[in-house]
């Protein structure tokens, strides 16, 4: 996720050496904190650091931020995203340390990990991820915390079986299996872009750790997006119609979802200060390849953003703290119960639905006349027996791929307006969702004359 790319990780190694061999730092800089040891560290612009002031700022931060939220009550069981990469291995060793009773102020929540295999999408052999899930597992089981090991094509089978069962399911519906790795590759091969991809990818991964932890009870999910991620974030969303989501993309916590919170107690750091801790801790991490994994920086807007961003903070160095603290100052409106959410990525819809296909019509070029047949009817189309029976028979009925379209926010919608998916390869939670909210507007549509104007 986040790459360790500033030259001052060099310098590090024999900064330490120097400061065992003798106390007196090369450069001659003493820690701004302690004013005792040399400094080995620069964080920020220009404030020099020594290892064990570095490493105490590191954990305030990471502490602060939870505090600061009051998001996580004692008690709480909070499930930790884990990819393996720099920044969620931090954010592990962090919440590790936190529990250890040697901590200072204990952490007081109940953490359980969760990682999710891809390989299916990445195109991986079996040896592969076999390869990478054991290094994973390695990791955890060190953790002793309650490890849950996902597959990204779990995702069809939400609500059938617990991953907990994983041994008996696969017995059972091996051959099931097969058949949701085979609609997972549909999925992504019928999505050309890989700015498209890329979004999906992330989408899918939420959902399935929001349903791993409905299913097992945890009430918070730990994601490890650092500030220089999310500044990125913050630009792409903003180049592909999210501008919206933004709130919920890139702030401490994200309620989209009502009974389940992501939160992201790593969004204060830097990249080169995750690879810094890292470093004097000696924390383990895993490189797995991923989507945007030696592509072309032109691939997608979030490589192209990416290597933007980091091209400027070389030069700049306030450039992401810049647009960190440019994005901190959005809020999410309020908004009332009764607007609809999208039913892939789960984002509120304050924009009326209507103006939505419109808007993306007159990008994808779709004429305006197919909306008016599959947007909510009118009451002569009617069964005639009308009250329940029109809803009754309406609810059997298979959406369409433009129906389905039309329950999606914008940028949902900007993503797989191109691509070539079937309704059946899309999983099936995404089909209920989308056929309640195509129901819930075909209501509202037939009794809007009745409703009184706000
Ligand atoms: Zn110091
Ligand atoms: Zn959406």
């Amino acid at each position: 996720m986040c790459s360790v790319q500033e030259e001052d990780l060099e310098n590090v190694p024999s900064e330490l050496q120097n400061k065992t061999c003798k106390e007196k730092n090369r450069n001659g800089r003493i820690c701004m904190k302690c004013s005792i040891s040399p400094a080995v560290v620069v964080v920020r612009l220009n404030d020099p650091l020594c290892k064990s002031c570095f490493l105490a700022y590191f954990t305030h931060k990471f502490r602060a931020t939870i505090g600061k939220s009051r998001a996580i009550k004692a008690g709480e069981k909070v499930l930790l995203a884990f990819s393996g990469g720099p920044s969620s291995s931090a954010m592990l060793h962090l919440v590790c340390e936190g529990l250890s009773d040697t901590a200072v102020k204990k952490l007081r929540f109940e953490p359980g990990l969760a990682f999710i295999d891809e390989g299916e999408v990445l195109k991986q052999s079996g040896e592969e991820r076999a390869y990478y899930i054991e290094q994973i597992q390695r990791v955890a089981n060190r953790t002793k915390f309650p490890f849950h090991l996902l597959k990204l094509e779990d995702i069809f089978s939400l609500g059938q079986c617990l991953q907990d069962d994983a041994k008996y399911c696969h017995k059972v519906e091996g051959e099931q299996t097969r058949n949701h790795q085979e609609k997972l590759k549909n999925l992504f091969d019928a999505t050309s872009s890989m700015t498209a991809k890329e979004d999906l990818l992330r989408t899918l991964r939420g959902k399935l750790l929001l349903a791993t932890a409905r299913n097992i009870g945890y009430s918070k999910i730990m994601f490890a997006d650092c500030a220089s991620r999310i500044s990125v974030r913050l630009l792409s969303d903003i180049s592909q119609g999210r501008g919206g989501d933004l709130p919920y993309d890139t702030g401490f916590s994200d309620d989209r979802h009502g009974d389940v919170i992501f939160v992201r107690p790593m969004r204060e750091f830097m990249t080169k200060e995750i690879g810094l801790y890292n470093f004097f801790h000696n924390v383990e991490t895993v490189l797995i390849p991923t989507l945007g994994t030696m592509s072309h920086s032109h691939s997608s807007i979030d490589r192209l953003t990416e290597n933007f961003v980091s091209g400027l903070q070389a030069d700049f160095p306030f450039t992401v703290s810049t647009i960190f603290r440019t994005g901190d100052k959005l809020s999410v409106k309020e908004v009332s119960e009764d607007v609809a959410a999208c039913a892939l990525c789960g984002v509120p819809m304050s924009v009326n639905p209507t103006l939505l296909s419109t808007l993306t019509d007159s990008v994808s070029s779709v004429k305006l006349d197919t909306d008016a047949k599959n947007t909510p009817q009118s009451a002569s189309d009617c069964c005639g027996g009308c009250g329940s029976g029109c809803s009754s028979s309406s609810s059997e009925q298979v959406l369409s791929k433009e129906d389905i379209l039309d329950t999606f926010c914008y940028g949902c919608r900007l993503t797989l307006k191109d691509s070539k998916f079937t309704v059946s390869d899309l999983p099936s939670s995404v089909l209920e969702a989308a056929t309640k909210v195509y129901h819930r507007a075909q209501m509202k549509e037939q009794i809007k004359d009745f409703l009184l104007d706000e």
